[in-house]
């Protein structure tokens, strides 16, 4: 498998690597080299992603575990608003020695490459159906109230019935954004 120099989720353990029992903890700061995740969540190219990390050695391998913290981008699954969500996931990953027994993860060398393990970790952690925080806006109106979203030159249609209503929303000083 090839190392790139420029992998920024690839980890030096050279003073770990066949020393069981000792132990290294380390704060990174990466910038996402991609996309990841599909669909109403992302974290986009380019986002800072902090991973709080701790390397344990182990006869086997070096045990990894991590802390991750970023934030995504999404879109409200109701109405469509664009949200950012925080992402806070946790992992823990053996990395084998190189052997005869197959393993998910490896040492290469002298180093660890974390990108499979973050980047599954984030985007299991993405949520598929995201939604405002506290419910969307136009469900605040009240209950039995259709609203159509339209685009964006023309102001959303909403149920003539029940236009008085909104003017109740624009005077209540408990509605704030999201
Ligand atoms: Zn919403």
């Amino acid at each position: 498998m090839a190392v790139s120099a420029k992998n920024p989720y690839l980890q030096n353990v050279r003073d770990l690597v066949r020393a069981p029992g000792e132990m290294r903890e380390r704060d990174v700061e990466i910038l996402s080299p991609e996309k990841l995740g599909e669909g109403l969540a992302w974290v986009p190219e380019g986002q800072s992603i902090d991973l709080h990390l701790k390397f344990e050695s182990l006869h086997e391998g070096i045990l990894v575990s991590g802390e991750v913290d970023s934030v995504a981008d999404a879109q409200c699954a109701r109405c469509l608003r664009d949200l950012e969500l925080p992402v806070q996931v946790e992992f823990q990953e053996l990395f084998a020695y190189p052997s005869d027994e197959p393993f998910d993860y490896q040492v290469q060398g002298d180093h660890v490459d974390l990108e499979p393990v973050v980047r599954d970790a984030v985007v299991l952690s993405l949520p598929f159906q995201p939604e405002c925080a506290g419910g969307c806006e136009e469900l605040e109106l009240g209950p039995g109230i259709t609203l159509v979203l339209a685009d964006d030159e023309q102001p959303p249609v909403l149920d003539a019935r029940w236009a008085g209503l909104a003017r109740f929303r624009e005077d209540d000083p408990t509605t704030e954004e999201r």
